[in-house]
């Protein structure tokens, strides 16, 4: 009897961001606790803008178990958790909180690691000797430089529009690599083989003005942006003549699944989640 009024019991997950209407983490998390038979729920919350610790304690004091944390609030989540973990500690951003057994939250970061094995697993790119840039500074680009610096890249180029912030990051970084920054209107003006997107600037409807001479012959364009069509950036590129170009839906899989891995123990099939939960008008 006890059992099973245990086992009717849901694990309680949430994402947290403002804006959150747009999210897909809850079906992922949802199919990948089908794949593993965890008991789960995983909600979205809206949470308040400059006040991430009001939303983050209201959700685990109604028992919430863990939280993925998405923008606007990674670095406030950084200083809201008790432990960190190294991938955390470096990238100096949180997006995944874990609810140890003594009450105790645990910050990491999974965008690292959920980024890298979209592009080395599923699209098969070799970063070594490559030239990177990323379009952005912010909580995502702090997650995923030190993963691509491990790569051994010819070089890394962040341009944000506020320079002050890609400065930051470089200066940060610059013991584990060749890393360089820019604003956004003076990027050096080269063909990269990597280019990531990695601003928020669609999510206000505001089209970035980019140099189209940093499009190669070979340049794989990706937008860490995921949406049912193409993204501004994916339209750019494309009318730039770039010969790949992917947008984050896979990066957001990978993400989540070691985010649930760490929460439940069990390692969920993003292979299978890809070809079941993948926007048909992208494939
Ligand atoms: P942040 O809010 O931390 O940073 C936003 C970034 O966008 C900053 O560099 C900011 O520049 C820039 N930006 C915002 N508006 C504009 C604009 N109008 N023009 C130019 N630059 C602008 O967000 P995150 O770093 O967390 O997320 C960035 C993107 O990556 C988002 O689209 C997010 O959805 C995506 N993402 C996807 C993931 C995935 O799994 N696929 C995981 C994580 C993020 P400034 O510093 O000047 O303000």
């Amino acid at each position: 009897m006890q059992q099973n009024s245990e086992q009717s019991i849901s694990a309680k997950y949430a994402v947290i961001g403002n804006p959150i209407a747009h999210s897909k983490s809850p079906e992922i998390h949802q199919l990948f606790a089908d794949q593993t038979g965890e008991n789960i729920s995983y909600e979205k919350i809206l949470g308040e803008k400059y006040n991430f610790p009001y939303s983050a304690n209201k959700f685990f004091d109604a028992d919430g178990q863990g939280l993925n944390v998405t923008l606007p609030f990674k670095l406030e989540a950084f200083n809201f958790v008790d432990q960190l973990t190294d991938f955390a500690k470096h990238a100096g951003a949180v997006n995944t909180i874990i609810r140890q057994d003594n009450g105790d939250y645990l910050g990491t970061n999974t965008d690292g690691i959920g980024l890298l094995r979209d592009l080395k697993k599923t699209l098969r790119l070799q970063l070594r000797d490559k030239k990177i840039l990323i379009i952005g500074a912010g909580g995502a680009t702090q997650g995923i430089v030190e993963p691509l610096l491990n790569e051994k890249p010819a070089g890394l180029t962040i341009a944000n529009r506020t320079l002050h912030k890609a400065e930051t990051i470089a200066k940060h970084f610059k013991k584990m690599g060749d890393i360089q920054s820019c604003s956004l209107n003076q990027i050096p003006e080269q063909a990269y083989d990597l280019i990531l997107h990695a601003t928020s600037a669609a999510l206000q409807n505001h089209e970035l003005e980019l140099p189209a001479v940093i499009i190669g012959t070979q340049t794989c364009c990706y937008d860490l942006l995921y949406s049912d069509t193409a993204t501004p950036f994916m339209q750019w590129a494309k009318k730039h003549g770039a010969t790949q170009i992917v947008d984050g839906f896979g990066m957001l899989l990978e993400q989540a699944a070691e985010s649930f891995y760490l929460w439940r123990g069990k390692r969920p099939d993003t292979t299978m989640a890809q070809n079941y939960l993948r926007p048909k008008s992208l494939t």
